[in-house]
């Protein structure tokens, strides 16, 4: 029995405007007993039918599913894949010889909030966010199979570390279709191992795709220092671009043989490349040749808003070690992937390391998610990934 949640008056107004989330402040009462992952519905307080969506346990009460007064079924998820994929095939991420990894779903960036499913070669790799997506999954992953048909094989479920913890789900990972041990992955023509299986997030960052075209751009003949490399998908992209030498820099052992395992298969026996297991404030410390590119994609600083304060003074001081230590001409790609922390927040904690170095500085490229990783015009909070390229005099 789905349950009946009345709003206070005046809070749909949001919803009506096709905000995704009923906040807990908003409820007035609920008929019925729900638990959580479980379908409700959500009714003004005059009794007009607003949004129909997944019902969880926090400050974020419903994250709504449809904005019509529709049931959840194996043809709802049919045809929200289908318009995910259509949207990929239309941006020319997918259906490429030259690049079969792509994100096909992106949240409520494509109307199925607490779902992301990233697509490397013939697998999707799903994460549950939600625990109204975990209890889908089995029909998600059947409604996959039936709109990419003959271009998918296999879908892993890896939702251990993404499912609320307190749900007490004790969900492990694994095949939800099929099984597979070919791991290796096509991105603009690059191949890379995509270890879905203990891997950080599905296994690879597919949101820096384009970013890391523009850097392959900016390679030609300058030695480059990938910080916080993980994958090393920068690093690979620097090699083709015709980089002089190239360090990745990972603090964690298992990242440092990724790397090298994607250099190797890439480009076997270059002696180019080498990758350093240390933490990067201490690397750029005690770093003695100046590099002429640096590329910084630390981890998230902030998880959430709380965190912001300390992890602005984290970029200030990372992105300050890079302009003391850049060669004069350098190129900088800085990123933040905070969703806490905005773009002018960004800028301005650059800023100040850029103020702090006393270097010329100027703004070449202003960066941020790729196509794929779409964000709902009525949901802002989508837009979490932004970057600079700057030219340190
Ligand atoms: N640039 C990568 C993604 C980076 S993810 C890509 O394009 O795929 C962030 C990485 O930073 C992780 O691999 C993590 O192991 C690493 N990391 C976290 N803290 C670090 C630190 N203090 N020093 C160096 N690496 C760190």
């Amino acid at each position: 029995m789905i349950s009946n949640l009345y709003l206070k008056k005046g809070k749909e107004e949001s919803l009506q405007r096709f905000h995704p989330w009923v906040f807990s402040g908003a409820v007035h009462h609920i008929d019925g007993n729900p638990e959580e992952g479980d379908l409700v519905r959500v009714f003004s307080a005059d009794g007009r039918f607003i949004a129909v969506g997944h019902w969880q346990i926090g400050s974020i009460v419903v994250r709504v599913l449809s904005f019509e007064d529709i049931d959840i079924t194996d043809a709802f998820w049919a045809e929200r894949l289908g318009v995910a994929l259509d949207v990929r095939r239309a941006i020319g991420v997918a259906g490429r010889e030259d690049n079969n990894t792509y994100r096909l779903v992106h949240g409520e960036g494509d109307n199925m909030p607490g779902l992301v499913i990233d697509v490397y070669g013939r697998t999707a790799v799903m994460q549950a966010h939600s625990v109204g997506m975990h209890y889908c999954r089995e029909a998600i992953a059947k409604a996959l199979k039936q709109v990419m048909g003959n271009e998918l094989d296999n879908v892993y479920y890896k939702s251990e570390t993404t499912l609320p913890y307190k749900a007490e789900l004790g969900q492990e990972n694994g095949f939800l279709l099929g099984s597979s041990q070919e791991d290796v992955a096509v991105e603009n023509g690059l191949k890379f191992h995509i270890d879905w299986l203990k891997g950080q997030k599905t296994g690879f960052f597919v949101d820096q795709r384009d970013n890391r075209s523009l850097l392959e751009r900016y390679s030609c003949g300058r030695s480059v220092l990938n910080m916080f490399c993980y994958t090393g998908g920068f690093s690979v992209y620097a090699m083709r671009g015709g980089a002089r030498l190239v360090h990745s820099v990972d603090s964690s052992a298992k990242a440092v043989d990724l790397v090298n395992a994607n250099v190797e298969l890439n480009f076997p026996g270059d002696n180019r490349h080498q990758a350093f297991a240390e933490d990067a404030f201490k690397f750029l410390d005690n770093m003695q040749t100046p590099y002429d590119l640096i590329i910084l994609d630390p981890p998230a600083f902030a998880k959430h808003r709380d965190a912001l304060r300390q992890a602005l003074r984290g970029y200030t001081r990372l992105n300050a070690k890079a302009f003391e230590k850049i060669q004069p001409g350098g190129i900088l790609f800085t990123f933040s992937c905070s969703q806490a922390v905005n773009k002018d927040q960004f800028r301005m904690a650059v800023f100040t390391a850029a103020a702090q170095s006393g270097r010329k500085v100027r703004i070449l490229h202003q960066l941020h998610q790729p196509a794929d990783h779409p964000v709902n015009i009525y949901h802002p909070e989508g837009e979490y990934l932004k970057g600079l390229v700057l030219y340190v005099e």
